[in-house]
Formats: structure tokens, sequence, C-alpha cells
């Protein structure tokens, strides 16, 4: 068979030992870690980058997410990503299908706010060739695993966790401390309530009225 340097179907490739004739699968990336430590920021970098590769992107966000701007992921340093704000994982399909031939990316940011459903889902746009993208928290201020981005870091084929900066001592800091008793709904990215701490300064917070959270995160 001769060697055509255009060839661009599987079967033009076959002499290759790795070739397929499917097409091939994508890629679940997960960035992790508390809050402060740059999550957002990595996941807007990738999509970033995707872009000037004219990769077509898609962004989502759980319309939890008050922070700085509705239609947008932004991050604690003020970089931003367009980023379409969905009530739950019925609501992101729905957006996300009829446009999905045009798609290639697809970005999630926190996570952590929807329900477990977004892991077939995930694992659904990986087996159709899609590269998804996911940030969110891996632990609550409660320091238990936070929905599904525990079981979304087992599946994925690349996780980032990343540390922030301990507000007591400087050093890495893996947890997410929640300061004071409030009994408001989770403020997300409000400075001044939570901070980062590393294991000797973190104090899991108790919540009285059980887990809120994670109440949340099963309603949306
Ligand atoms: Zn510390």
């Amino acid at each position: 068979m001769p060697h055509d340097t255009n060839a661009t179907t599987p079967q033009a490739t076959g002499h290759s030992p790795l070739a397929t004739s499917y097409s091939l699968p994508g890629l679940l990336e997960v960035i992790t870690g508390p809050m402060f430590s740059g999550k957002s920021e990595e996941l807007i970098r990738r999509l970033k980058r995707a872009r000037i590769a004219r990769q077509r992107v898609a962004c989502y966000k759980p319309d939890i997410d008050l922070r700085y701007h509705r239609t947008s992921i932004a991050s604690h340093s003020s970089q931003t990503h367009d980023a379409c704000p969905v009530t739950n994982v019925e609501h992101l399909r729905e957006d996300l299908y009829p446009q999905l031939a045009d798609v290639e990316v697809v970005g999630i940011d926190e996570v952590q706010f929807l329900s477990p459903e977004i892991i077939p889902l995930a694992l659904e746009l990986v087996a159709l060739g899609k590269r998804v993208l996911m940030a969110g928290l891996d632990t609550t201020f409660a320091n238990e695993p936070f929905g599904p981005v525990p079981a979304l870091m087992a599946l994925a084929d690349k996780v980032t966790k990343l540390s922030a900066v301990c507000m007591v001592c400087g050093q890495s800091a893996i947890h997410t401390q929640r300061l004071g008793a409030s009994q408001e709904l989770v403020v997300v990215g409000a400075t001044g309530i939570y901070e980062a701490r590393c294991r000797a300064h973190f104090k899991p917070w108790v919540d009285e009225h059980g887990s809120e959270q994670l109440e949340l995160a099963a309603a949306l």
C-alpha cells in the first residue's frame, strides 16, 4: 500500500498496528482543590488554549455561582470566560446536545454543586470524543468528599489537584475553612467567609442543621 502523507481516513492509516476504525474517545480532566487554589483560573487557561487551537468550546456553571458575573466563570484573579448558567444536569444536557456536533471541548466550573447525574453525562461526552474539563471543590467545609467530584476524579484521565496558601501560616493549604457560624446557604467565592487552611490550621465547619451543602447539591 503506497504511503499517503495526506491520509486522513482510518482506512488509509490501516498499516499502523495502532490504527482504529472507530472515532477516538475524548478526555475527562478534573481540576480540584480548596477555594483560592486557582481552579477556575486553570480551567479558564485550558479553555483559552483550546480556543487558540480553534477548538469550539461550550462552558457551563451551576446557577448558584453568583460570583462576579452571571454568564461567565470568573477566577479570584479576575480572569473570566463566557459560561452558560444551568439549574441542573438535565438543563445542561438540553442546552449542550443540540449544538454538540459543533463542540469539541466542554468546560464546567463549580461542578461540586451538580447532582451525580453529571457523572454518566461526562462519560457519555468522553465516549463521543469530547474533551471534558471539570473544576470543583473536592471536599466540603466539613471535610467530607463533595458531591460528584470524588467519583469524577476516580474516572478522569487526568486529575490536577491544586493547593492554596494557608491564611494562618503560609504553608500549602488543601482545606477550605468556613469562618463564623453563618446560617446562610453556600455563598460561592465570598471572601471574608472562607479561608484556605493547611491540615494543622483547619477546623471542620460544623453545621447544626445538617450538611446543607450536600442537600443543596442533591437539589440541583
Ligand atoms: Zn497553616
